[in-house]
């Protein structure tokens, strides 16, 4: 049987056109953008550390609800058998699931994908970039931390999410899904980053242009059973829920927090998560349900003088909007909120969007 292969890439229609209509094609195709570094270098200091619960700052849990708005799929980086997983397919690219057998996504993909935001509306360091390290622009190379010789100084993010030999001030539970079962979807095979591609990825001076984030689209693409590649995953309408536990965070970290989670009115963004962020996939919002914050020393005498102690910090409700509002508010009348970082980055993850998921080349 002879079947001509369908060719890769699309050769460009002659005449050549001009590399600079050429860029300005690709940006308007590109299913990213970049959010750029903010004008000051990134703010180092010391973090406020766990041997104790600091009285001045925040500790507490929030309780989340993810809403899954376009097919998500955290790879395990398994390719099983479908009938390992009751699935009809032949080899499916497995999710993580839970002895009750619903989908979970790893804290520490939340995690990250959550930081990367934080760092991008903050002032940063590049943190576990794969661009060349002389690409980096002065200033934004990973904070490290020197221990013995008590270097512990590291930047906005760090002090939060933590560093290499640094535990952060934050933590992750694995988010469950709330009902039992999977879908299956069928992914197109993605082309990999091109980070040789200078103009693309660096500016005019050689150094990396700023942060990378995908546009959410209104749906994702699916090739079918027949071109695409099996993925178990979480489609519209699945729910997780999962909960952050917080320590000595200032109120305007936590705010900051906060508008990343997307609870700022102003500055509706939603999270991307997992696998075939360019072709659409991986849109979540985020609901915050509740939320238990000690505010003051008094709480904790409290908590641990009875043995059944009162819920009282137990926010829900219209206590639980004050106090992310005033929260965010605070974060807003801050140094620590990079405004223009975040309106550029707003643009990219604004949700709802009326944007396509891209034809042609992913
Ligand atoms: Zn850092």
């Amino acid at each position: 049987m002879t079947q001509t292969p369908k060719p890769k890439l699309k050769k460009p229609a002659s005449p050549q056109p001009s590399s600079r209509d050429n860029l300005v094609a690709n940006n308007y195709s590109k299913p990213y953008q970049f959010v750029s570094f903010p004008r000051e270098r990134p703010n180092l200091g010391k973090p406020a550390g766990h041997d104790k619960f600091d009285k001045n700052r925040l500790h507490g849990t929030l309780f989340l609800r993810l809403h899954v708005q376009t097919p998500l799929h955290v790879s395990t980086g398994i390719v099983a058998p479908g009938s390992d997983v009751e699935s009809r397919v032949a080899l499916i690219k497995t999710m993580t699931q839970g002895t009750e057998k619903q989908l979970l996504i790893q804290g520490s993909s939340l995690k990250g994908c959550i930081r990367s935001v934080y760092e991008a509306i903050t002032r940063s360091c590049l943190c576990k970039t794969k661009a060349d390290i002389q690409r980096i622009p002065d200033g934004y190379k990973e904070c490290k931390i020197n221990i013995k010789r008590n270097r512990i100084f590291v930047c906005d993010a760090c002090r939060i999410f933590g560093a290499l030999d640094w535990q952060g001030l934050i933590e992750f539970n694995d988010a469950k899904c709330e009902s039992i079962g999977f879908n299956t979807g069928f992914m197109p095979s993605l082309h990999r980053p091109h980070p040789e591609v200078r103009n693309i990825y660096l500016n005019s001076e050689g150094e990396v242009k700023g942060r990378k984030f995908y546009y959410h689209t209104i749906s994702a693409i699916d090739k079918g059973q027949n071109q695409g590649i099996a993925v178990q995953q979480a489609t519209k309408a699945y729910t997780f829920t999962t909960q952050l536990q917080f320590k000595n965070l200032k109120p305007e970290e936590l705010g900051t927090l906060l508008v990343v989670l997307g609870q700022d009115s102003k500055y509706p963004i939603a999270l991307k998560i997992g696998g075939g962020k360019p072709i659409g996939m991986g849109t979540m919002t985020v609901e915050i349900t509740q939320a238990k914050v000690l505010q003051n020393i008094q709480d904790w005498k409290q908590r641990y003088c009875k043995y059944t102690p009162k819920n009282d910090n137990l926010l829900a409700a219209e206590t639980l909007k004050l106090f992310i509002q005033t929260q965010i508010q605070t974060a807003h009348s801050s140094q620590l909120i990079q405004s223009e970082q975040l309106q550029q980055l707003t643009q990219i993850l604004r949700y709802p969007t009326d944007r396509e998921p891209p034809e042609g080349k992913y």
